[in-house]
């Protein structure tokens, strides 16, 4: 278990302010057409955490099909479309464009002292805690580069990369003086084991082959090198309580793994699992938000209710800490040493 010290306060209008979210649902769904034009050539796949076929159950959002693993619990697109419908996507998807354009900016000041600069702090200790080298470390999907920014003003490493494909944030990258790839991580041009650490933030839940991600990344990697990936945690507390509502299950998220699963995919492709956290700050208030907009009916859960609505003013702030200490948060960090 991790301490995550320093609990700051933190909404979720910080981070998706609620006044640019306007018209979302609109540009989700025009976006899913984008998909779902090739609906007839989706690929049915087994669980892309532990590869078995066993679905315990299934249900439907924006007309993909989610299904939930019967052996380790990743919830999964399946069928899902293939990788070239999904770079399409991408670069043509409203919504993408939109958050690059309003919401990201909006929200930069918040999410560079709520998100990156304790993503910072928490890779630095854990390349003092294992020892790990830092000649040169790696972004994937480093979208406007902050992390980047961040880290490179540390002068911890030697050398600081961005691998970005789309144009845009790789520009972006670029200004804040950033070493940009601007390549899709597949045939990045970078040389087999030469890199310390290989930093991917909300990537892989978004990727059709997390596999083949993996093993990409241990390639990558010096020997002994650390790979920290986060990820959204499908055993979390708002995950759990809201099931089909949890905001993770979302247009572009085909993979939602949990620690268990994500930890066993790692062992497989070649890593060993060296640490584990979950440093949400967003369960109680997103299941707080539900309750409050009447989506959720807390009437057979009156201790759940005290916590967090009559009681929330005392209780809130330390529930939360108490989610984040105790690897109980819907949003995961793992980091893992190629072996
Ligand atoms: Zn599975």
């Amino acid at each position: 278990m991790i301490e995550t010290d320093n609990i700051l306060p933190f909404l979720e209008n910080d981070i998706r302010p609620d006044i640019v979210m306007v018209g979302q649902r609109q540009r989700t769904l025009n976006d899913a057409k984008l998909l779902l034009k090739y609906e007839h050539q989706f690929v049915e796949i087994a669980c892309p955490a532990c590869g078995s076929r066993n679905e315990a159950q299934n249900f439907k959002r924006y007309g993909f099909r989610y299904a939930s693993c019967g052996m380790c619990h990743t919830i999964y697109v399946n069928p899902r479309p293939r990788p070239d419908h999904l770079a399409e996507y991408y670069v043509k998807s409203e919504d993408w464009a939109y958050w690059n354009k309003y919401v990201f900016p909006a929200s930069e000041k918040a999410r560079r002292e709520k998100l990156f600069l304790p993503r910072v702090n928490a890779l630095l200790e854990m390349c003092k805690r294992f020892e790990t080298a830092t000649r040169t470390i790696a972004e994937v999907g480093a979208g406007f580069g902050i992390f980047c920014e961040e880290i490179k003003k540390v002068r911890v490493f030697d050398r600081v990369l961005a691998i970005e494909p789309s144009p845009d944030l790789a520009r972006s990258c670029r200004e804040r003086g950033i070493e940009t790839l601007e390549q899709p991580f597949e045939n990045v041009a970078i040389a087999d084991a030469s890199l310390d650490v290989l930093a991917c933030f909300e990537v892989i839940e978004h990727l059709y082959d997390p596999q083949a991600f993996l093993k990409k990344c241990k390639a990558l990697l010096s020997s002994g090198g650390l790979l920290v990936i986060s990820s959204p945690n499908a055993a979390g507390f708002d995950s759990v309580v809201l099931g089909e509502k949890w905001n993770a299950i979302d247009l572009g998220h085909l993979n939602l793994f949990n620690l268990d699963s994500l930890s066993a995919l790692l062992q497989v492709s070649g890593f060993r699992v060296v640490q584990q956290a979950t440093p949400g700050r967003l369960d109680a208030e997103l299941v707080r938000k539900e309750v409050l907009d009447g989506a959720l009916d807390l009437t057979e859960q009156p201790f759940l209710r005290q916590i967090l609505i009559d009681r929330w003013q005392e209780t809130g702030l330390a529930f939360q800490s108490f989610l984040s200490n105790n690897l109980l948060s819907s949003h995961m960090l793992v980091a893992a040493q190629k072996l």
